[in-house]
């Protein structure tokens, strides 16, 4: 048996109309943002992994120099994911093997000697400071990040012409 809510949110869409449960489930606003999260993991994630493509579609491993098509690379943090305001930081956040971002955690060692060569010595640490700052996303902020996002990973990908 379906509850009302999962009804309703079948016909308008998750959170849709400001529907207010009357039952013991979740309300509907930690949800959306929950939604609206999600959307802006994926699209990040594109982005990420296509910043630094090359007009042939490859891009090369953060960490270990491997070159793949960008499809097949993953989204590496430096800072775990976990931590929201690193969580879509571009210096957090780069392109790398599944083997390094899997299998090696995101071989972090290398992550972190390669984020001081390329943005300036501190970076790591800034990253890690930036990490533990008090900060919680509101609904205004996911829609803004995810159609910046969105238009940048349009700009990419009509310079890469894919
Ligand atoms: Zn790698």
């Amino acid at each position: 048996m379906r509850t009302v809510k999962e009804i309703l949110e079948s016909i308008h869409g998750e959170g849709g109309r400001g529907f207010v449960s009357t039952s013991n489930s979740k309300p509907s606003l930690p949800q959306s943002i929950r939604v609206l999260s999600g959307a802006l993991v994926r699209i990040h994630s594109e982005y990420t992994r296509l910043k630094d493509t090359d007009k042939f579609g490859r891009v090369r491993c953060f960490t270990c120099d491997k070159v793949m098509p960008w499809k097949e690379s993953q989204e590496g943090h430096y800072i775990p994911r976990g931590k929201l305001p690193t969580k879509f930081e571009n210096k957090n956040t780069h392109a790398q093997c599944p083997n390094c971002n899997m299998m090696l955690a995101g071989n972090l060692e290398v992550y972190r000697v390669r984020l001081d060569a390329r943005y300036g010595k501190g970076t790591a640490d800034d990253m890690l400071a930036l990490s533990k700052v008090k900060y919680r996303p509101t609904r205004a902020d996911y829609q803004s990040q995810i159609a910046f996002y969105k238009s940048a990973v349009k700009k990419v990908k009509k310079r890469l012409d894919i």
